[in-house]
């Protein structure tokens, strides 16, 4: 007889764990694992930030998939672009650009999320995200740039411009972008001899009344008072109307003449939930407390891509929010689930007690949250620090960011501007492939044939 399929969309917190707990629990023989990834990186996103900020290498936070032997899934290098649930068939675009149609007895989507974006007029030409490894490693080149222009540029009204920084989103991904960031830029400035560091200027921009509202109004405000005894300008209740090449208009009319603007306004499930024709929940699949997708036979979705209900809060309607805290967990009782239901077995649901938040700020600044009781400045930095050194997945991982936490504390940055992606269109789309997928009816198509 031939061995069950399981097909595991998605190697991040969500996809590995689930695999990683499959390879663990399943006997050998017992199914045949495959893993679709466009990388062969797990990304540890929260870091994403320090990334950009030059604090930690990129290697650093791509956490090999290939890292043991004991690892014998069967990894699939693409992008999953549409499911089909009838057929059980997935359709991946492999890196090399080639379809391929790839059967399935359990298909486990954790695709995660791509960045938010709304009809704004300029917003998808000059918007960057913060999301992807090449997008943070852009970011750091794109600052590093400014300040080299505005440098060698004798023009007030360029240099203006190149030294005005706008990041948009008051969640922690916007917060810490903007906080590591100006950290970076305030460092840098000694080493422009011509450039004064009070034209440098950050703006961080958020439509809601408060930052990281999930932190609480001390924290939240503790937060707030970091960046602006920085110099960091905080305008709330405020969005873009317009972006452009030079300047960002805002919704209470301000124009800021700007080349940068940072856009990490929440994130939205990945593209490829849509084509699946299944119910959805803003925008992410609708799922069962088992994670079991509803109408769709052998599919469990899960992470930033599912709404999964969200037991522990009791309230009605309730959903995990989009964290790594919540994929990961997801990804084991997923793995136990596929595996009950290969077995015959009854399928768990998911519980879990968040375990707070943690906000690096940079340096020795950072709030955080864990099990309830708010901490801020060096206690807050050690927590929010030894968390994540802790969730790294591998040793080398560890070894490599504790390592450059140290570097990085000892010698401070070199502003080093690689230029690999100096010619590559840097939008949103190109970063994040929100075009590569395909329309129900060429799914349809492809696997009627
Ligand atoms: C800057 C930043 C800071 C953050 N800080 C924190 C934090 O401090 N704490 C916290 O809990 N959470 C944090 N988060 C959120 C957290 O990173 C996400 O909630 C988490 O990564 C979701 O896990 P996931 O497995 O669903 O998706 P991801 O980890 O994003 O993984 C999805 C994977 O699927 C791959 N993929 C995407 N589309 C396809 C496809 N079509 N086919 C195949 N593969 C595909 C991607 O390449 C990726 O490897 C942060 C996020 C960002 C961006």
């Amino acid at each position: 007889m031939a061995r069950p399929r399981i097909l595991v969309v998605g190697a991040g917190f969500a996809g590995v764990e689930c695999v990683r707990r499959l390879e663990r629990r399943l006997m050998p023989g017992e199914a045949d694992i495959t893993v679709v990834t466009p990388n062969s990186y797990q990304l540890y996103l929260p870091l994403l930030p320090q990334v950009a900020s030059g604090v930690l290498t990129p290697q650093s936070v791509a956490v090999s998939l290939r890292r043991s032997e004991r690892n014998r899934t069967r990894i699939l290098p693409g992008t999953a672009v549409g499911v089909d649930p009838a057929a059980k068939v997935c359709v991946v675009r492999t890196i090399s650009g080639d379809l391929t149609d790839r059967p399935y007895d359990h298909l486990v989507l954790a695709p995660g999320s791509v960045t938010r974006t709304f009809d704004i007029p300029g917003l998808a030409e000059h918007a960057r995200g913060m999301k992807t490894l090449a997008e943070a490693a852009y970011l750091r080149d794109h600052v590093i740039a400014q300040l080299d222009l505005a440098d060698a540029c004798g023009d007030p009204a360029e240099q203006d411009g190149r030294l005005r920084f706008v990041v948009v989103g008051g969640g922690y991904a916007g917060t810490e972008t903007a906080a590591c960031l100006q950290r970076l830029t305030t460092h840098a400035v000694e080493r422009y001899p011509r450039l004064e560091a009070r034209r440098i200027s950050w703006h961080l921009v958020d439509l809601a009344p408060r930052l990281m509202p999930e932190l609480g109004d001390a924290l939240g405000r503790a937060a707030l008072d970091v960046l602006r005894r920085r110099g960091i300008e905080v305008s709330l209740g405020v969005s873009v109307a317009k972006a452009g090449a030079a300047e960002v208009t805002l919704t209470d009319g301000r124009v800021l003449p700007t080349r940068t603007l940072i856009w990490t306004a929440g994130v939205a499930a990945s593209p490829l939930v849509a084509t699946l024709g299944t119910p959805t929940e803003r925008g992410r699949l609708a799922v069962t407390p088992d994670m079991a997708v509803p109408g769709a036979p052998g599919v469990f979705a899960l992470g930033d891509a599912a709404a999964v209900p969200d037991l522990v809060q009791g309230t009605e309607g309730a959903v995990c929010p989009p964290t790594a805290q919540h994929a990961s967990r997801q990804g084991r009782t997923v793995a136990d689930n596929v595996i009950a239901a290969l077995r015959g077995q009854p399928l768990r649901p998911y519980r879990h007690r968040d375990l707070g938040l943690v906000v690096d700020l940079g340096g020795t600044d950072a709030v955080s949250k864990p099990l309830g009781v708010p901490l801020r400045g060096l206690p807050a930095q050690a927590v929010a620090r030894g968390y994540h050194w802790g969730a790294l997945r591998t040793g080398v991982a560890k070894t490599r960011v504790l390592t450059n936490w140290l570097l990085n504390a000892v010698a401070g940055d070199d502003f080093v501007r690689t230029g690999f992606q100096e010619r590559r269109p840097a939008t949103l789309r190109e970063f994040e492939q929100t075009d590569a997928y395909l329309t129900a009816e060429e799914i349809r198509a492809r696997t009627a044939r």
